[in-house]
């Protein structure tokens, strides 16, 4: 079911995670963005658009993670984009042939079935320094840096006030830094909160990739809830931070997990490095 963001921007969200895919009017046809997670769920979107005389038009992924990288036959042929880094991430990750075996077990057992891998991945990087998604609609400013995943993007419809956050700005998830492909974690993931703020001014509405959709109070709310976490990773500080532990939300109770392995993996990074993150 699609339930209205903002006038023109509409959201269906799954029952994986609160994942959120995006749909954008434009003048011919639909941008989707983070099309979705279960088959049965794209091919209803795809229906919704079919019946709406709406079909996609073009399609983005804001970060090359599997849940971000999905497609479904049904929503046509369209050209999917990404950034370049996006893009050339999947590749590299998506290219042998026990790739989608893997990304099969990262999922929880109950739902691997449920989601059709044959599309994964299959997008086209946006050349490096691109500012707006080319497609006939409203301007679509993507917003790239590398907190989370490498050429992650936001994208910010300013015509209709919307942030597309990616995995950033939940109210379920806490940051998750990239802690495989680059030198410094912490420092990228606040550089990336510091672009968010930046763009944010005239946000009304701010959509994850999972959680729950915010109003114009929750735009700084968020970005400042992230920077408290990162924060508190930075100075090895226990963050007070309502996404983890008896505060969760139901259902979201391994984030705590989540917090735990970073904390870990940083330890580890700093015994190495001789630095901190
Ligand atoms: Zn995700």
């Amino acid at each position: 079911m699609l339930r209205q963001a903002a006038e023109g921007v509409l959201i269906h969200e799954s029952e994986f995670c609160q994942s959120n895919a995006v749909v954008v009017h434009g003048r011919a046809g639909v941008l989707l963005i983070d099309p979705g997670i279960l088959g049965h769920e794209m091919a209803a979107l795809a229906n919704d658009l079919r019946e709406l005389g709406q079909p996609v038009v073009a399609g983005f992924s804001t970060h090359p993670h599997w849940d971000h990288l999905l497609w479904h036959a049904r929503l046509g042929a369209a050209p999917r984009y990404g950034t370049a880094r996006c893009a050339a991430t999947a590749r590299d990750r998506l290219s042998d042939a026990g790739a989608k075996a893997r990304v099969a077990q990262l999922m929880p057992p109950d739902i691997a079935e449920q989601v059709p891998l044959d599309l994964l991945g299959l997008i086209t990087g946006l050349p490096a320094e691109t500012t707006q998604i080319p497609w006939d609609g409203p301007q679509v400013r993507i917003i790239e840096h590398q907190a989370h995943a490498p050429g992650h993007a936001a994208l910010l419809i300013e015509e209709r006030g919307v942030l597309v956050a990616g995995d950033m700005l939940s109210d379920v998830l806490i940051p998750m830094l990239d802690l495989n492909d680059t030198a410094d974690p912490i420092e990228d993931y606040l550089a990336a909160l510091r672009l968010l703020e930046s763009a944010a001014g005239d946000v009304d509405v701010v959509v994850p990739g999972h959680g729950s959709i915010g109003g114009a109070d929750q735009v700084h709310a968020r970005i400042d809830q992230d920077r408290a976490y990162v924060h508190a990773l930075r100075d090895t500080h226990v963050p007070s931070d309502p996404r983890i532990g008896p505060s969760a939300k139901d259902g979201w109770d391994w984030v705590a997990g989540v917090h735990e392995g970073q904390l870990q993996r940083l330890a580890q990074r700093s015994e190495r490095d001789g630095t901190p993150g």
